[in-house]
């Protein structure tokens, strides 16, 4: 079957459905690789490009903060780390982050000799040994390649990540261990499996991972990939239709135009899938399969609060630390990334249940039920309030990546390749949840689409 490109002079048209970092990595890497130049088209149906990274500014002083995602996953003292690179090539700074204290009842506590003196030895141990449990389930290796794995033994013992936290029969240390943990897993300890779990809770040991942010917010990500990426860039432009065509070519179909292109990358989150038609008998019942396999959605809500000063820093010396108010919520020192900061900014990441329920309530409650959650220690802010942000994340992550049983990668970005073989996806939900696992796929998709294109 003659192919689109061939048809029209050899230049080869891709089109990516969302502008988020999942579309622009994957037009960025395919620039980087494709061994000819591409006409590239990528449809935004928002007025901006970057999805869910973006980093605001307060009125009331232009200082900024996180709206979306927050921290990056640095696992390079493992083995290769593709967001690591592309950070250091688009030449971005970036500062360390880390956070070790829980607050429980009103106190710190930021290590295990805390853990003892305010729960008893017995919490101690307890902790310790669910430490021990989730080291020897999961190495650092295991960890590093869990999202690519199809059969971690986990799944097979079912009963999921609820399980094996039921083993933990210490009161305090499990109350500790769910404040830990649930900020992070944006979902129920039973709502997702071991994998993801275990991901989320060994995440918070240096031998698994280190935090970072970029300097002056993640969105420089953004800029940087737009800056650098030859596109052409329709805002306001939504997607409702895919269908494939008998030349092999894809439509994708908006309101005001349809756009026929050789390569379509659908790097959309699993929420605005369903909102998509793909057109034709087999590619309707092929999307509606893969749309069934990902449909764990977890939820989000971030408050973010511009102070006078940064009034904490006697009390709080890390990044961020884990508040037992919303059933465990991390609250961002955002004003770690500046020397000398002027002003304060705090930001409380609610997560899973919570942020449901926590849903339900206006701006203004919601602002007030995080300074009500400030420890004593830091009470004084209460008063010290200069500006307050809200904002909404209800369903826009996944609370079990890449489905209860992972598909071989190979299966992941193509959901229909008899029929539409030029149609990709590209996601975090088909692997992690962060920028790293829609990095995976973006550069998956773009390695598979250069790859055929070289072979032409
Ligand atoms: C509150 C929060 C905190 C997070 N924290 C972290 C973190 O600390 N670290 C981390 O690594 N990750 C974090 N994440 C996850 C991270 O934000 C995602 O992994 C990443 O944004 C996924 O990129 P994406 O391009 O797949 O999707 P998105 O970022 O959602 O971008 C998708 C784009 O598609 C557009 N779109 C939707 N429908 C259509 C359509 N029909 N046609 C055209 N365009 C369309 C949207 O407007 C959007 O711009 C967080 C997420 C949230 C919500």
């Amino acid at each position: 079957m003659a192919r689109q490109g061939q048809e029209t002079g050899g230049v080869t048209r891709v089109g990516i459905v969302g502008g988020g970092p999942g579309g622009l990595m994957t037009a960025y890497r395919l620039q980087c690789w494709a061994d000819r130049p591409l006409e590239i088209v990528i449809l935004e149906a928002s007025e901006r490009l970057g999805g869910k990274v973006q980093t605001g500014r307060f009125e009331a002083a232009p200082v900024p903060y996180e709206i979306g995602a927050a921290e990056l996953y640095d696992v390079s003292p493992i083995d290769e780390d593709p967001l690591k690179d592309l950070v250091a090539e688009l030449g971005l700074p970036v500062t360390g982050m880390a956070g070790q204290a829980v607050e429980l009842d009103g106190e710190l506590l930021a290590n295990l000799d805390d853990v003892e003196s305010r729960l008893g030895r017995g919490a101690r141990e307890a902790v310790s040994a669910f430490d021990r449990r989730s080291r020897g389930r999961m190495s650092p290796r295991q960890f590093y390649d869990s999202d690519l794995c199809e059969s971690f033994a986990d799944e097979a013992e079912g009963g999921g990540f609820g399980r094996f936290m039921d083993r933990v029969e210490h009161p305090g240390a499990r109350r500790y261990l769910d404040v830990l943990m649930h900020s992070d897993l944006a979902t129920e300890p039973r709502a997702t499996n071991r994998r993801y779990g275990l991901q989320n809770y060994l995440m918070n040991d240096a031998d698994y991972m280190l935090l970072y942010s970029v300097d002056g917010g993640n969105e420089r990500i953004v800029e940087e990939l737009v800056r650098r990426t030859r596109a052409d860039v329709r805002l306001s432009t939504r997607v409702e239709a895919v269908r494939t065509r008998e030349d092999g070519g894809v439509d994708l179909v908006t309101a005001k135009e349809t756009f026929t292109v050789d390569h379509a990358i659908v790097a959309l989150p699993h929420g605005a899938l369903g909102s998509v038609r793909f057109e034709g008998p087999r590619l309707t019942a092929a999307m509606a399969e893969h749309v069934a396999h990902y449909d764990h959605p977890a939820h989000y809500l971030r408050v973010s609060i511009l102070f006078e000063r940064p009034f904490w820093k006697d009390v709080l010396h890390e990044s961020f630390l884990m508040l037992e108010a919303f059933g465990g919520c991390c609250l961002y020192d955002e004003s770690c990334r500046s020397a000398d900061p002027e002003y304060g900014v705090l930001g409380w990441l609610l997560g899973g249940d919570a942020a449901l329920e926590h849903d339900a309530l206006s701006d203004d409650a919601l602002i007030a039920a995080a300074l009500e959650s400030l420890p004593p220690a830091l009470a004084e802010g209460r008063e010290l309030v200069l500006e307050a942000r809200v904002h909404r994340w209800i369903g826009a992550v996944s609370a079990l990546p890449g489905g209860l049983q992972p598909r071989p990668v190979e299966l992941r970005h193509r959901p229909s390749p008899q029929d539409a073989p030029g149609l990709h996806v590209v996601g975090d939900y088909l692997y992690d949840s962060t920028l790293n696992g829609v990095l995976e796929a973006a550069e998956t998709v773009a390695d598979h689409i250069a790859g055929a294109l070289a072979t032409r």
